[in-house]
Parts: structure tokens; C-alpha cells; sequence
């Protein structure tokens, strides 16, 4: 039997379901910042053929070239990233699976001094 793992978006308009989570990490990259309007943004990586959207159609854009970022059109909750065609990256969060999966890799991490300088600009 396989396992499955649902999810969504913070409004309910888009929900999805995964069968198999591959790796999960935290991204500190400048775009993954932006969209979320974080510091980070934690991620678990499933094969394409693991993810299925089950309710409504998610948005997407190019946030560079050759990368498809999906996001709920209502909500704006951040859902899945594409580089490949067989692997899907989805936000940690969105899938539920915040309390039960642990990020083990964190990937374009810059020094925390660096949030913290750009946050006492902000103050
Ligand atoms: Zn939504
Ligand atoms: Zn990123």
C-alpha cells in the first residue's frame, strides 16, 4: 500500500497529495527569500510522478529561467519548484509535514551576520 502524505495551501483552494518524500532541506537563496518574504524556506524533494495535484489549478511563473514556481492564486502560499521534469520540490509546510520531517540540508546559506546587519539596517 502506498503512503500517502497530503497538502495544500493555507486558503484550501489548492490541495495535492505525495506518496514519497525523497530529501528535505532549508533554502537561504535570495529568490527562495523573496517569495516567501523570509529568511529561509524549507523543502521536501519528491519524483514528479510522486506529487498530484488533487484540488483546484496552482499559478506559476518563471522565477528564472528554466525554474517553475508554483504558488496558490488565492493565498499566495508558496507550493511547489521544478528544475527537472522528474523531480518536484514542495514547501515543507504546505504538505503538513512541518511536526514530522526534518530538514537535514540547508543549501545557499550566507552568514547569519549577514541577516542580522541587514536587519539592524531595518530598524
Ligand atoms: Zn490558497
Ligand atoms: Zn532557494
Amino acid at each position: 500500500m502506498e503512503r500517502k502524505i497530503e497538502g495544500g495551501c493555507h486558503c484550501g483552494a489548492v490541495r495535492y497529495a505525495i506518496t514519497e518524500v525523497r530529501a528535505s532541506m532549508v533554502c537561504h537563496c535570495r529568490t527562495c527569500q523573496r517569495v516567501a518574504g523570509a529568511p529561509v524556506l524549507a523543502w521536501v524533494s519528491v519524483a514528479a510522478d510522486d506529487y498530484r495535484v488533487t484540488k483546484g489549478e496552482p499559478a506559476g511563473y518563471a522565477s528564472s529561467p528554466g525554474i517553475a514556481r508554483n504558488f496558490c492564486a488565492a493565498c499566495g502560499t508558496q507550493l511547489t519548484y521544478a528544475r527537472a521534469p522528474d523531480e518536484i520540490d514542495v514547501t515543507t509546510a504546505s504538505p503538513f509535514l512541518a511536526q514530522s520531517q526534518h530538514c537535514v540540508d540547508q543549501v545557499w546559506r550566507r552568514p547569519a551576520e549577514l541577516f542580522q546587519v541587514a536587519l539592524r539596517r531595518l530598524m
